[in-house]
């Protein structure tokens, strides 16, 4: 079958498609958490004590007793089994984007050849996975390959359900035998443990004296396309990379805005359903969906959860999307950007940190006490922000990010922070010196703290920044859609650990002093406004203004790209950030860099080897198609003396020349490897690889403007965007 005969089938299947009844949904009670082994099913089935002691494990993350855990290990297996789980599997997080897991059987055979099921505390609580090849950034030499994983049990296990059966999926970490983290769950848990001592500390210092453990928070609105299967098998680039690498856009993209919160598509309702009852059981609390702005675009987002786990929730969330897509007939692609000329996808990280006792520390509260600690960790993250600007935009450094951030539609290159009006204008009048005459007198407490009041609500919102307060959490835009949040999440927990730290130390001396505590507090902020204003940006992020005034009078970095940003992990003053909060290494920073930038070189050469040969067996073979009709037909024509225009061939010929001269020269680009560094090896594929692949689809592009519509092999952006 010729490629545009399997383009014109595929059209037909969609259209033919019977359309899935849609199904009664369930009670929420009835789903919810039903394959979490969750506190409350402990409680169900475990001794008293034992059940204490894992609690206590749980709520603090501390060490599990080994006793302990063969009773918890027991209990577990017996639950697994009951829901029809004959396999174990520790899941972990290894430095890439995924999640591993290694599956084993619960199956023991005995001496006398019967076997039993067993699962012992030692398995539960420690295994051992042949992870000798998983990225390690030359952490592990290869005489001690050797990781093993550990039970977090700060997360609860659960039961993956497939077709093929149910397996107990228990969340580790993974670290070398030397203890180092191999993995992205090891910082986040290491993160968020400095981050509730340094925030204790100030909050003791605050006056409380009942300070429950801080932990921060996330809620993660996932975006993401869904296509047609029959579409996206068609498409190479689709199926190997994720986006689209050729494709003109369609005469229709978003420019109606038709799509952006518009009425589901009834197909797409019954996955969204199917979606959610899969994430309901598993304890994964989806809250909001809607289409998003592009065609084909669509959001998920759960309610928020403790750090640790939402973040393995967005991981079990985006394989959830992409296996119930399967099912669907959709392929859901989780690619920053699927397609050219319209909007990609992010994940929008909503960030906060808090505690049982005194709440949700970035909520501005109702007194003007609680208001002076608002703004302390508020001003602690605008310095941390300023300070460590460079690392926030570092950990979403990726190829495919890239295509998204600082393209007009997503948050820029430069990381800034939004504090909306009124909160910008307090901060401003602190640097003043003169909290007194507000901008919005009446809201402002005069009395006899010399800290200001104000409402909860920031009101206006800015969609142009990368670091936006929303409220009563700061919102992290620039992730990708692709990307684990555990990355941003750690360089948040650590560069507000680094803060708090500064302004405790502040605080404590002046506090020593005999400076009263809103005096303290006062100077401090004053001293971070001063210090750290640059970072705070209310306009257009997208201006061109914006670039030339951050970069040149605020001293800001612009890293547009992957080979930019990624460097910033090898800075001395970040590596100094990590080890003082002892939150990674020097050298498992270093293993991050290299094992980042190993994948950044490893998809642009993907991308460029599948340019150049969709491009030769697929786009050049339609366009040449084209052109012999075109030629044979003009020929035909002038010799009984009719002469045709022969424009149209001579274009498509141009067209093709252009095209596949840029090919050999891509082709050349791509067989040097004498790099001096991997640093420079970066720059050559974003600085010279890219605009070359950039540039051949510009010709492929331009070829499917003028090839005859059946000739054309590659399913079309209208058909894929708009064909449900
Ligand atoms: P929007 O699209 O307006 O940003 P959404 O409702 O789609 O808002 O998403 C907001 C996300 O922020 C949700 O995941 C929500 O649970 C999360 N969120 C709300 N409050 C907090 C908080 N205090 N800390 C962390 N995340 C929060
Ligand atoms: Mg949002």
């Amino acid at each position: 079958m010729s490629g545009n005969e399997s383009r014109f089938q595929a059209i037909c299947q969609i259209t033919d498609r019977e359309v899935l009844p849609p199904k009664t949904p369930s009670r929420l009670e009835e789903m919810w958490a039903i394959d979490v082994f969750s506190l409350n099913k402990m409680q169900a089935c475990l001794p008293k004590d034992v059940f204490k002691a894992i609690k206590k494990t749980v709520q603090s993350g501390g060490k599990l007793d080994v006793s302990v855990a063969g009773v918890v290990a027991a209990a577990m297996k017996d639950w697994a089994i009951s829901k029809g789980a004959l396999y174990y599997a520790h899941v972990f997080y290894p430095m890439t984007n995924i999640t591993a897991e290694k599956h084993d059987g619960f199956v023991s055979v005995q001496s006398d050849g019967s076997a039993i099921t067993e699962f012992t505390g030692k398995v539960l609580v420690q295994g051992e996975p042949d992870g000798s090849s998983f990225p390690n950034g030359g952490i592990r030499s290869t005489f001690e390959a050797r990781g093993y994983t550990a039970w977090d049990v700060t997360s609860p296990a659960y039961i993956m359900q497939t077709d093929n059966g149910a397996t107990l999926c228990i969340p580790t970490v993974f670290i070398s035998w030397t203890g180092e983290a191999l993995d992205k769950k090891t910082p986040l848990l290491r993160s968020n443990a400095v981050m509730n001592k340094a925030a204790t500390r100030l909050l003791k210092l605050l006056g409380h004296t009942d300070v429950a453990t801080v932990n921060s928070s996330c809620g993660a609105e996932q975006e993401y396309f869904l296509i047609d299967a029959h579409f996206a098998n068609s498409r190479p680039d689709l199926l190997l990379t994720g986006r689209t690498l050729f494709g003109k856009p369609a005469a229709k993209g978003q420019q109606f805005d038709d799509h952006y919160f518009g009425a589901i598509p009834e197909r797409v309702q019954v996955f969204m359903q199917d979606v959610e009852e899969r994430m309901y059981r598993l304890g994964i609390p989806a809250k909001t969906r809607h289409n998003e702005v592009a065609p084909g675009q669509f959001e998920l987002a759960p309610f928020f959860e403790a750090a640790n786990v939402a973040s393995d929730h967005q991981q079990m969330t985006m394989t959830i999307l992409r296996n119930t897509a399967k099912k669907h007939g959709f392929v859901c692609l989780l690619h920053e950007k699927p397609f050219a000329g319209i909007n990609g996808s992010g994940k929008h990280v909503n960030w906060s940190v808090g505690n049982a006792t005194q709440g949700n520390l970035l909520d501005p509260g109702d007194t003007p006490h609680d208001n002076l600690q608002f703004l302390l960790f508020c001003g602690a993250i605008i310095r941390g922000v300023h300070m460590y600007g460079p690392l926030l935009r570092a950990v979403v450094a990726s190829a495919s990010n890239d295509h998204r951030l600082g393209a007009n539609e997503a948050p820029p290159a430069i990381i800034s922070v939004y504090l909306g009006s009124q909160l910008e204008d307090v901060f401003e009048q602190i640097k003043q010196g003169d909290v007194k005459n507000s901008a919005h007198a009446g809201v402002m407490n005069l009395g006899v703290d010399t800290l200001p009041e104000f409402p909860k609500d920031p009101g206006d919102r800015n969609r142009t920044s990368p670091f936006a307060f929303t409220g009563n959490r700061f919102e992290f835009r620039a992730v990708g859609s692709n990307q684990a949040v555990s990355g941003p999440l750690v360089a948040m927990n650590t560069i507000l650990t680094d803060s708090l730290t500064w302004v405790a130390d502040k605080l404590e001396a002046e506090l020593a002093k005999g400076i009263g505590l809103n005096d303290a507090a006062f100077d401090i902020l004053k001293e971070v406004m001063e210090q750290h204003s640059a970072v705070v940006f209310g306009g257009n992020g997208y201006s061109e203004e914006w670039h030339k005034m951050a970069v040149e009078e605020r001293g800001l970095l612009n890293l547009p790209t992957t080979a930019d940003a990624l460097p910033m992990l090898k800075e001395k003053y970040i590596e100094e950030l990590f080890e003082r909060t002892g939150v990674l290494s020097a050298t498992e920073l270093e293993s991050r860099f290299e094992v980042y930038a190993e994948q950044y070189l490893q998809v642009i050469e993907m991308e460029a080897k599948l340019v150049i040969s969709m491009a030769k067996t697929v786009i050049y073979p339609a366009a040449f198609r084209h052109l012999s009709e075109l030629s044979v037909t003009i020929a035909n024509l002038k010799e009984i003396g009719i002469d045709l225009e022969k424009d149209g061939a001579e274009k498509v010929a141009a067209l093709i020349k252009l095209m596949m001269d840029t090919l050999s020269k891509l082709d050349a680009a791509l067989s040097k490897h004498d790099f001096g560094s991997i640093e420079e090896h970066m720059q050559y594929s974003a600085k010279t690889l890219r605009p070359m692949m950039d540039q051949v689809r510009e010709y492929a592009d331009a070829l499917e403007g003028e090839v005859a519509d059946d000739l054309w092999p590659l399913p079309k952006y209208q058909e894929m965007l708009f064909i449900k």
